[in-house]
């Protein structure tokens, strides 16, 4: 994310952003996020622009196994592009970027056919040690 860093405000106050607790999630959707980035750099520019504001990412994370990604503000082109790759990231393997379903098992994640065998291995060993 060296190409953005003034939107991940890692120095930040905890209360205000998480980006100091790095990213949670996966590397599956690495590239989703960096296509983002990469897409919304000039929508940004030009909102910052236009605003007089900073744009900043506060947090970036799994949940309900889909990526969600919070910002400060933002236009409707950029909300478009965030929601398009939120979109994405649920028909994306979370573990290795492949294409992936959502899949349950005292968890949601979305996983391809080989990460949602290994998580269900996993978690049935993980119900024997309890
Ligand atoms: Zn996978």
């Amino acid at each position: 994310m060296l190409h953005w860093p003034q939107w991940f405000n890692t120095k930040g106050d905890v209360r205000h952003t998480l980006m100091s607790f790095g990213f949670r999630l996966d590397d599956g959707w690495f590239d989703i996020l960096w296509r983002l980035c990469d897409d919304l750099e000039p929508l940004v520019a030009e909102f910052e622009a236009t605003d007089e504001c900073q744009f900043e990412i506060l947090q970036v994370k799994e949940k309900f196994g889909g990526l969600r990604i919070y910002v400060n503000d933002a236009d409707d082109n950029i909300r478009l592009f965030i929601e398009t790759a939120q979109l994405a990231s649920s028909r994306t393997c979370e573990v290795c970027g492949q294409p992936g379903t959502m899949r349950e098992g005292g968890w949601i994640k979305t996983l391809c056919d080989q990460h949602a065998t290994a998580a269900a291995a996993q978690s049935s060993v993980e119900n024997q040690v309890k």
